[in-house]
């Protein structure tokens, strides 16, 4: 989650502005002020479990992002953290599970499929090179993310603008993309530091 919060402070101004011709302009700060705010609840009470984690962090995405990701990404988080329970440790295999709940969780909340220009376009396939490795999984993201240039959104605010949505990256696979970014980097640091 610290390394989720760091890379949304760097690229908020980014996400921000790919929001700006299909949207407005607000999803960087919005992923801002929540993962400000998850970084600041979980340092107030750090829970003992991952599972717990992911749950709070939930939580406060959904209390504190006002815009259609805050209830899409807390759906994520907090049924992933359900998933997970409260086991002490959790497997690369619990988790890649676990995720694959969550995103199917943000399926059902948001009413959309891989095609219709959404964070799904990211995660979907993401999620599904889990199988692979954590970096993989962060590459099929980043390429979910590419292939929604030409996409027309059906889903959201950009599908209020129609064949216009076309030709602009979703700002919300863009922040997938990140994100697994983020958990690839966390976890290759992991098995660096158990290596040595
Ligand atoms: P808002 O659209 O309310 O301003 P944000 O700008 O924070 O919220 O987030 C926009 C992103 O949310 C979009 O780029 C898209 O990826 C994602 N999104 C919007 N609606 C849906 C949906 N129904 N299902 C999945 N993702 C969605
Ligand atoms: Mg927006």
């Amino acid at each position: 989650m610290s390394a989720a919060a760091a890379a949304v402070e760097r690229e908020a101004d980014r996400l921000t502005e790919l929001d700006s011709p299909i949207g407005d302009a607000d999803h960087g700060s919005n992923l801002l002020r929540g993962f400000t705010a998850v970084r600041a609840a979980l340092e107030a009470e750090p829970p003992a479990a991952p599972g717990a984690v992911l749950a709070l962090a939930g939580r406060t995405l959904i209390s504190t992002v006002g815009g259609a990701s805050g209830p899409l990404y807390g759906t994520l988080l907090r049924r992933t953290g359900k998933e997970l329970g409260d086991a002490a440790e959790v497997s690369d295999e619990a988790l890649r599970k676990a995720l694959y709940t969550g995103v199917g969780a943000v399926a059902q909340l948001g009413g959309a499929a891989p095609g219709d220009k959404t964070m799904l376009d990211a995660l979907v396939p993401g999620v599904a090179a889990l199988t692979t490795s954590y970096r993989a999984a962060a590459d099929a993201a980043e390429n979910g993310a590419l292939a929604t240039v030409p996409m027309q959104a059906r889903k959201g605010r950009a599908s209020y603008l129609g064949e216009r949505s076309i030709g602009h990256q979703d700002p919300g696979a863009t922040s997938s993309a990140l994100l697994l970014g983020a958990l690839a980097d966390v976890a290759e640091a992991q098995d660096g530091a158990e290596a040595r």
